[in-house]
């Protein structure tokens, strides 16, 4: 299994890393793309050399604020060639935790796809609120490169139009808690081929203790599509699995 979003670098993992990376492991997901959204922390993650360990770097939109971001842009442009990373992202448009103007929050959000293509690596997005933009720009710039959507929030009436561009629908850790009811409906309309699953860990919770989610629990989400699906569980593990692949075609060594 590959879990193709999560935060390892974030509090409670980045105290116990080689123990969440391990119970993953153990749990059958054999690569995991961390996403890096600590721009001082990029150069550092990029060189770790831990089996099935990717990464995923870029500018979050909840940290477009005003000012000069060509830094972190030349920083990325150059890391972006890095074997070990898999995608830029997350990156996007967010203007429900927002801090910025959207103008300000596309342009850094172009860039960044621009780097993706010219590296011809897959981007990750994060979208909240403004999925009409989204599509928007994502019909006039058509990246040359895989699109996937981290934690799709954009609602089952969107579905459609992402899915003909060729869009994948990444499903996330919060499909097991309140929230995966709306998304469920969405869920039902995405077509298989184009659904790939991530965690997000540690942003979900597990069971009615609210345990903290981590990548191990990555085959959880899984079934939770399956069921939503109809379809068998090893039958939709596989399919996604495969999914991964053509979803991160560069970079990734993925194990038969
Ligand atoms: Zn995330």
């Amino acid at each position: 299994m590959t879990d193709v979003h999560c935060h390892l670098t974030h509090s409670p993992f980045s105290d116990k890393r080689d123990a969440v990376i391990k119970e993953a492991r153990s749990a059958g997901v054999r690569i995991i793309i961390d996403s890096v959204t600590d721009p001082s922390l990029w150069e550092g993650e990029v060189h770790r050399e831990e089996e099935g360990v990717y990464v995923s770097l870029g500018i979050h939109p909840q940290s477009v604020t005003e000012g000069d971001f060509s830094k972190e842009l030349r920083l990325l442009g150059l890391l972006a060639g890095n074997p070990k990373t898999a995608a830029l992202g997350e990156i996007g448009l967010d203007t429900l935790k927002n801090i910025t103007d959207k103008e300000t929050q596309m342009k850094i959000f172009l860039e960044q796809i621009e780097i993706a293509v010219s590296e011809r690596i897959s981007v990750i997005i994060h979208c909240l609120g403004q999925y009409d933009l989204l599509l928007k720009a994502l019909k006039n710039t058509k990246p040359a490169v895989p699109v996937i959507l981290h934690r799709y929030s954009g609602g089952d009436g969107q579905v459609g139009a992402f899915s003909t561009l060729g869009c994948f629908f990444s499903i996330s850790g919060n499909i097991l808690n309140p929230e995966g009811k709306k998304l469920a409906k969405s869920v039902m309309r995405m077509p298989n081929e184009l659904i790939v699953a991530e965690t997000d860990a540690p942003y979900f919770y597990i069971g009615e203790k609210r345990e903290i989610g981590s990548p191990a629990h990555l085959p959880l989400v899984i079934e939770a599509i399956s069921k939503i699906k109809g379809e068998d569980y090893h039958g939709m593990k596989q399919k996604i699995y495969e999914n991964s692949k053509r979803a991160f075609p560069e970079r990734i060594s993925f194990p038969d």
